[in-house]
């Protein structure tokens, strides 16, 4: 499976993939997904659109 156009890879993976949370400690939060939370997704991270608009 891959990402949708625009949608950030990393975010769309963990969303997806629940054996990556699984593999956190009860309670635990998520590095990369605390990340993109609190300093937002980097643009580079997202998957490649072929249109170059944002919308
Ligand atoms: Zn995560
Ligand atoms: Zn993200």
């Amino acid at each position: 499976m891959k990402p949708p156009p625009g949608q950030c890879r990393q975010c769309w993976t963990h969303a997806y993939d629940k054996s990556i949370h699984r593999r956190l400690k009860p309670g635990q939060d998520c590095g990369p997904c605390l990340d993109h939370l609190h300093n937002g997704c980097p643009p580079e991270g997202k998957a490649p659109k072929k249109q170059s608009s944002w919308w």
